[in-house]
């Protein structure tokens, strides 16, 4: 039973020379990377890709940032595939919510950059790789 979900290493990750890191960890807990690259964000695919977000404070920051420099972004699949990166990046505030040992917790401070984005469910996972990897 494999599953996949959509992995970015935000610009802030890139930047910060943790793409390996983040690779590191998700090899490391047993999934696999079926797809990947570094790229530049249309802003029309971060507007579509943060779409459930259009309404709150910080959306146009949150474009900004994402389309500020390249992302590495990766189709990871494995048994709750989901789940299982949801819990490696720890939570959206990397301070309040991330614990020590992922992602977050061990790397971030605010929560804007956070260093990076895990599909939420199945449903989010299946509309971001279509988005992100129409051909996969
Ligand atoms: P995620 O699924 O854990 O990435 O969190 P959300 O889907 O709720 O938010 C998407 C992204 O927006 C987060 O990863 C943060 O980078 C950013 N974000 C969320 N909440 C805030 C906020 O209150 N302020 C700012 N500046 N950015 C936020
Ligand atoms: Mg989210």
């Amino acid at each position: 039973m494999s599953e996949r979900t959509l992995v970015l290493v935000k610009p802030d990750g890139v930047k910060r020379g943790l793409v390996g890191e983040v690779i590191s960890r998700i090899e490391r807990k047993g999934l696999r990377l079926a797809a990947m690259d570094l790229r530049m964000v249309e802003r029309s695919v971060a507007e579509e890709h943060y779409a459930e977000h259009k309404d709150k404070p910080f959306y146009g920051d949150l474009l900004d940032f994402i389309t500020s420099g390249p992302v590495v972004a990766i189709a990871v699949e494995g048994p709750r595939a989901v789940t299982a990166f949801r819990q490696l990046a720890g939570g959206t505030d990397p301070v309040e919510k991330a614990t020590p040992g992922t992602i977050r917790g061990d790397f971030a401070l605010e929560t804007q950059y956070n260093l990076v984005h895990g599909s939420d469910s199945p449903e989010s996972a299946e509309r971001e790789l279509k988005l992100w990897f129409p051909d996969l």
